[in-house]
């Protein structure tokens, strides 16, 4: 059986999504919730909203459910689970680079600020500054100019923006279903 898209992401923002914290005070489906509404709120084209709205899919286990790797749990106990990179390959199932290009970027992209803004290490939420560990720490330099040469660098940045902003438990955030229409008129890949 073929499930939407939209039904699929539906799914996991209202079973595993809505339970899991991995050390914010929000739940991953309300942290995406906010992430995308900030997207929409900046006036950000459609694709790039909904890589906000979808940025930490990857921690769902249920966004990979053929494969039993660690999920946003393990990521906390100190196990990298590349969930940029797992999270883009299950969007890339329908969707163009456009949305799952600054998915996959937007861990890379916490190391890139970390090596080019200064202050940016030390607006990280103490999760974040855990998780950079796990994740190789900030980039080095020449990592940096490589990073910001890269197609959708600026859009990863932007979505990482969003992502550090959407940890807030007493944000007023849109539902899931003020984005189907969005999802919905997305190009498909
Ligand atoms: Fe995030």
């Amino acid at each position: 059986m073929i499930i939407a898209p939209v039904e699929a992401i539906a799914e996991l923002f209202g079973s595993e999504g809505a339970r899991d914290y991995l050390g914010e005070p929000v739940t991953v489906a309300a942290h995406l919730l906010q992430a995308g509404t900030l997207a929409e709120a900046a006036g950000a084209p459609a694709p790039l909203v909904a890589a906000a709205l979808l940025h930490d899919v990857g921690h769902l286990r249920g966004a990979d459910p053929s494969v039993a790797e660690p999920s946003g749990r393990d990521l906390m106990a100190g196990t990298d689970n590349r969930h940029d990179a797992r999270g883009a390959a299950w969007l890339a199932q329908w969707f163009t680079p456009a949305v799952t290009e600054p998915v996959r970027l937007h861990v890379a992209a916490k190391r890139y600020l970390c090596a080019v803004e200064p202050s940016y290490f030390g607006r990280l939420s103490e999760a974040s500054v855990y998780t950079l560990s796990v994740q190789d720490g900030p980039m080095t330099e020449a990592q940096a100019s490589e990073f910001g040469a890269l197609p959708y660098a600026a859009e990863a940045v932007a979505v990482r923006r969003w992502d550090d902003r959407a940890k807030d438990p007493a944000a007023v955030t849109r539902d899931f279903g003020h984005f189907r229409p969005l999802l919905a008129g997305l190009p498909r890949a």
